[in-house]
């Protein structure tokens, strides 16, 4: 059996700012060859926990391992880190800005500009080679500084609040790439707190609340945990009211919104947890034609919504 490892393990770290503790007693451990959301409200200490992992905080308590080893100095260049304030040198151009960052990281130059020139043609950026840094918009630059992030392939890339800056198209873009350096070997951290890019890219979260985790695992196994055995139902016969009737008696029953082209009654049937999908559908078929049929499984937003509010 393929057993897989962890990359990084942040155990029990608590961080205060005077008196105000922005971390308490946070644990984390994220899987080799992951993409690992981290998620929470604004002010939840997602950047804080961001910045001990990039050595740029220290912990007050706990300890983070990366690779079983103790963090330490020279594991900066395993990390790739996009920070969410993103400074670059105004006056400089986007290529010599970009090669200067590069060989900052230990790139030799020739490699830098080689590999540069590859992720500007992806990027489709390819003509702001000599653009100057201030003509660019946030949007364009962020897209510089992720290629820098990216660029000497770090085992380990950590993008805070990556998509902010980003109009729908490059959001995407964006999205992407990170799912193809995953496929190539990279592991993912990214901090968010907007829930679409959830769906779309992680297999592993941690939610963290007023500077506590409250909830993180592999994202299926949460919704397997979250979904509550409820379907989505179409079903059309004789007299829809008073199968609504009959189906109110037996079951915990809600108003289901979904588009169709027909007449039938839509509802949220939520079964008993004694009870299959199978044993509803057969119920079904012998008082109606049923046009859907789907099991509603709890968006990240929903987790999300639910836990904050239960804590
Ligand atoms: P998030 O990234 O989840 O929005 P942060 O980690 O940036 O949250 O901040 C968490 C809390 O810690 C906030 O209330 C913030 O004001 C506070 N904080 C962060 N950094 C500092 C600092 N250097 N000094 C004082 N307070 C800080
Ligand atoms: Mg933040």
């Amino acid at each position: 059996m393929k057993t897989m490892s962890n990359l990084l393990e942040v155990d029990a770290v608590s961080k205060k700012f005077g008196k105000f503790i922005a971390l308490n007693n946070v644990s984390i451990t994220v899987p080799k060859g992951s993409i690992f959301g981290l998620l929470g409200p604004n002010g939840a200490g997602k950047t804080t926990l961001i910045r001990v992992i990039n050595q740029i905080t220290m912990p007050d308590q706990g300890r983070v391992m990366l690779d079983s080893e103790p963090l330490m100095q020279h594991h900066i260049k395993d990390i790739g880190y996009l920070p969410e304030e993103r400074g670059l040198y105004k006056s400089m151009k986007v290529g010599e800005q970009a090669l200067y960052l590069a060989q900052l990281k230990g790139m030799q130059k020739a490699e830098a500009k080689r590999r540069l020139k590859i992720w500007f043609e992806r990027l489709e950026i390819g003509d702001w080679w000599n653009k100057k840094i201030q003509e660019l918009s946030k949007g364009m630059a962020q897209k510089i500084q992720f290629v820098v992030t990216v660029l000497h392939e770090p085992k380990l890339l950590i993008f805070d609040e990556p998509f902010s800056g980003f109009d729908p198209i490059n959001a995407s873009l964006i999205k992407d790439e990170i799912l193809r350096l995953r496929d190539e070997g990279a592991t993912v951290i990214f901090s968010t707190h907007r829930m679409e890019s959830v769906e779309e890219l992680c297999d592993h979260i941690a939610l963290i609340h007023k500077s506590n985790k409250i909830l993180d695992g592999n994202l299926i196994d949460i919704k397997r945990k979250y979904k509550t055995n409820t379907f989505e139902i179409g079903i059309d016969s004789i007299n829809n009211t008073n199968l609504e009737k009959e189906l109110s008696n037996k079951f915990q029953i809600s108003p289901a919104d979904f588009k169709t082209v027909g007449n039938e009654l839509k509802i949220n049937v939520k079964l008993p947890q004694n009870e299959s999908a199978n044993d509803l559908l057969s119920y079904l078929t012998t008082k109606g034609q049923v046009s859907h049929f789907v099991e509603l499984i709890p968006s990240a937003n929903d987790i999300f919504i639910q836990t904050v509010k239960n804590n």
